[in-house]
C-alpha cells in the first residue's frame, strides 16, 4: 500500500554549492563569509567520500532471531548518533518466528522499518498493533519502555530493519513518544525516475512524517534501476552512511563498491552521492546529527554513565522503569 499513485517527480537534490562550503573549500571558514560565493568555481563539489565498507555479522538475537548486524557489532560499535542496525530478511519462519518477547528499553530511540510481512508489537503504554509492510515505528524509549516485538509466525517472508538512535542527555529520562507511521504516509517521491521513500528528513522539498528528533535524522529507502544516480545534499558533519538491501552499489565520487549486506560510511561532505552498479539496488540511507557525549550501553539500555546504567537495571528490577 505505498503511495504510487501520488508519487511525485521532484528535482534532483540540490548539489549546487553554497556559500559556506564554497569558502570553506578555499580554506575560509564560514563565519567569515563576507566573500560572494560568485567567486567560488562551481566545479568544485564538497562530495562526501567513503570512510569504509563493512559486512553485516550474522548474529542471534532476541528469543533465537537470525539477523544481520551491520552497525554495534564489535567491528563498528556505533556511529555517533546511531547505536545499532539489524536486518531480518527470511523465509525461513525458524529464522525470525520466535521473536523479541517482552523486553525494556531506556534512554534512546529504536526505529523499525518494514519491507515485507509484518511485526506485532505490544508495550506498557497499553499500546500494540501491528506493523504492516511499508510502515515505521519511530519508538522514543525515553525513560522507560517495557514491549514485545514478535514477527508473522504465517510463513511469509520477514523482511525488517531496526535502528537504535541515541537520545542527548538531557532527554534520556524524557516522556516515552511512538510515531507510528502508516505505510500511506510515508511520502514515496521518484528522483529521476528512482522511486525514494522519505522515511525522515526533507527531500526535493517535501518533509518525512517523522518529526520533533533531537539528532535531525534523514531515513531514506532508495530503489535505484540499475545506471541510476542519486545525489543529496546533507548538513556537512551529520553522521551518514548506506546499507545496502539489494543489489550493488558505487558510493562516492571515487566509486567505492558496496554490495547487499553492507554498510558504507561516509565521510564529512555537503553531497552523497551513489548510483547502481549493473542490476538495480536497493538502498537504506540514513543520517543525524552527532550528539559528541559519552556513551554507556549494555543491553537493551544506553545512558551516559555507568551509574545510570546500574539505575536503569535497578529500576527495571523493582517495576520502576516505566513508571519511576
Ligand atoms: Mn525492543
Amino acid at each position: 500500500m505505498t503511495r504510487f499513485s501520488s508519487r511525485r517527480e521532484v528535482l534532483r537534490s540540490s548539489a549546487q554549492l553554497l556559500p559556506g562550503a564554497a569558502l570553506a573549500a578555499l580554506g575560509c571558514r564560514s563565519t567569515e563569509s563576507a566573500a560572494p560565493a560568485a567567486v567560488v568555481s562551481k566545479r568544485v563539489r564538497d562530495v562526501r567520500a567513503v570512510s569504509f565498507v563493512l559486512d553485516a555479522t550474522p548474529t542471534l538475537e532476541g528469543a533465537g532471531v537470525s539477523l544481520r548486524r551491520s552497525l554495534g557489532t564489535r567491528a563498528l560499535s556505533a556511529l555517533d548518533p546511531f547505536l545499532l542496525l539489524d536486518e531480518i530478511h527470511s523465509d525461513r519462519v525458524e529464522d525470525y518466528v520466535k521473536g523479541f518477547p517482552t523486553h525494556p528499553h531506556r534512554g534512546f530511540e529504536t526505529v523499525t522499518y518494514m519491507i515485507s510481512g509484518y511485526m506485532e508489537h505490544r508495550d506498557s503504554l497499553g499500546q500494540g498493533g501491528q506493523l504492516l509492510a511499508g510502515s515505521a515505528q519511530w519508538m522514543t524509549a525515553g525513560r522507560g519502555i517495557v514491549h514485545s516485538e514478535m514477527p508473522n509466525p504465517d510463513g511469509n517472508v520477514f523482511w525488517g530493519l531496526q535502528l537504535w538512535v541515541n537520545l542527548p542527555a538531557a532527554q534520556k529520562l524524557s516522556k516515552p513518544r511512538y510515531q507510528n507511521v502508516a505505510p500511506d504516509r510515508i511520502p514515496e517521491l521518484s528522483v529521476q525516475g528512482a522511486p525514494v521513500r522519505l522515511v525522515a528528513g526533507t527531500l526535493g522539498g517535501e518533509r518525512g512524517p517523522v518529526d520533533g528528533i533531537s539528532v535531525e535524522p534523514t531515513l531514506l529507502d532508495l530503489r535505484l534501476p540499475a545506471g541510476a544516480t542519486f545525489e543529496h545534499e546533507l548538513p556537512q558533519e551529520h553522521t551518514s552512511f548506506a546499507y545496502l538491501l539489494e543489489g550493488h552499489a558505487e558510493l562516492g565520487e571515487a566509486r567505492t563498491a558496496a554490495r547487499a549486506g553492507q554498510i558504507a560510511v561516509f565521510g564529512p561532505g555537503q553531497v552523497l552521492t551513489l548510483r547502481s552498479a549493473g542490476a538495480a539496488a536497493r538502498v537504506l540511507l540514513v543520517a543525524g546529527r552527532k550528539l559528541g557525549e559519552r556513551v554507556a550501553r549494555r543491553g537493551p539500555f544506553v545512558m551516559n554513565t555507568q551509574a545510570e546504567l546500574e539505575q536503569a537495571y535497578e529500576d527495571f528490577r523493582n517495576g520502576v522503569l516505566v513508571s519511576g
